[in-house]
């Protein structure tokens, strides 16, 4: 297939050759006043975060490795997550449930993060794999064709992850020869807070560990603010073209200014791996009006084409769901690829 856009990774293979350490690491090395952590004060900390931030940005363009800090801005980072939890906003439903006193909003996740399995995975982009990856229970979009149904749809399946536990076994994978730990479900959103405790649950060997959210870009600003600074890999998958197919088939409203919105933020704050899943019968809605704005806005992004999709879950219940792509569909997603001049692979 054509050219693919390997220089986009170019910081994500410094980190893995070591001449730049993971974005968390540098966050680690960022302190931050431990009177705002106390008082527990969302406004106050998020003042506290931008200050951090701007500290972060500065280290991470000048490629310095402060020496890690206690309180640090992953520790702030971590204390916003866990106050966000008691009024859930980690995905843009904004549902407002006290995930902390059992209450559970779209997603039906818990305070407590399970996951159904982690392993090393080689089925992921060759740029990724071995990639660790961390599939959690539940999910923030209900996609009629869900290809992971089985976790995406159950939020109480699979273990406990307890934050220490999960950055052990990261760290054993590095032993085995992964490249990156992955974090995705379902969907990794309403795990925000058990992701960013695992993360400061990482130990030295893992400064050189790049970290993926792998995710359907349908986060909340602030959860992406709190990822800005820990996540080197933004793989995103976009789907729709337009707010009518996003809400007939994932039951998911305002999904095109979201997505957008957080693709351009992603951009400036990591390097961009986008997945654009084919749906039968869906060119003129969804395939070419991405392709158009991806063109328009992040023209040379790594744009990963992909053809599997299968009718899954409940996709017969969807008229022209129910069907693999044709290879005519797969020409002419082709040409159109080439015709926006997308770097893309498939
Ligand atoms: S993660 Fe999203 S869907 Fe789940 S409770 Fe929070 S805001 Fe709602």
């Amino acid at each position: 297939m054509a050219a693919m856009g390997r220089e986009q990774l170019a910081e994500y293979r410094s980190i893995l050759q070591g001449s730049k350490p993971a974005r968390h690491r540098v966050c680690r090395g960022v302190e931050v006043d431990a009177a705002f952590l106390e008082k527990r004060e969302e406004e106050a900390l998020w003042k506290a975060h931008e200050r951090g931030m701007r500290r972060f940005r500065e280290a991470w363009e000048l490629n310095e490795t402060p020496p890690a800090v206690s309180p640090s801005l992953l520790d702030l980072k971590l204390a916003l997550a866990e106050l966000m939890l008691e009024s859930c906003r980690f995905c843009e439903r904004r549902c407002g449930a006290d995930r902390t006193r059992g209450e559970r909003g779209f997603c039906g996740v818990g305070g407590e993060s399970r996951f159904a399995s982690q392993f090393l995975h080689m089925g992921e982009e060759p740029e990724l794999v071995p990639s660790h990856t961390v599939f959690f229970s539940g999910c923030t979009f209900s996609c009629a064709y869900c290809q992971n149904w089985d976790i995406a749809m159950h939020p109480d399946s699979g273990s406990r992850a307890d934050p220490r536990l999960l950055a052990r076994v990261l760290e054993e994978g590095m032993q085995h020869g992964s490249r990156n730990a992955n974090f995705v479900g379902g969907n990794p959103d309403p795990h925000l807070h058990t992701i960013l405790a695992t993360v400061r649950a990482l130990g030295e060997a893992a400064d050189h560990l790049p970290l993926v959210w792998n995710s359907n870009m349908f986060t909340s600003e602030e959860a992406m603010r709190l990822l800005e600074g820990v996540m080197d890999i933004w793989l995103a998958d976009f789907r729709y073209g337009n707010d009518d197919c996003a809400r007939r088939l994932s039951d998911v409203e305002g999904y095109t200014r979201v997505v957008t919105r957080n693709l351009l933020r992603a951009a400036e704050s990591g390097e961009v791996m986008l997945r654009h899943l084919l749906l039968p019968g869906h060119r003129d809605c969804c395939t070419e009006p991405i392709m158009r704005w991806v063109s328009e806005n992040l023209p040379g992004v790594y744009y990963n084409l992909m053809f599997q999709y299968r009718p899954e879950y409940r996709a017969s219940l969807h008229p022209g769901m129910d069907r693999r792509l044709s290879p005519e569909e797969r020409r002419e997603a082709l040409e159109l690829a080439r015709r926006y001049r997308l770097d893309f692979t498939s």
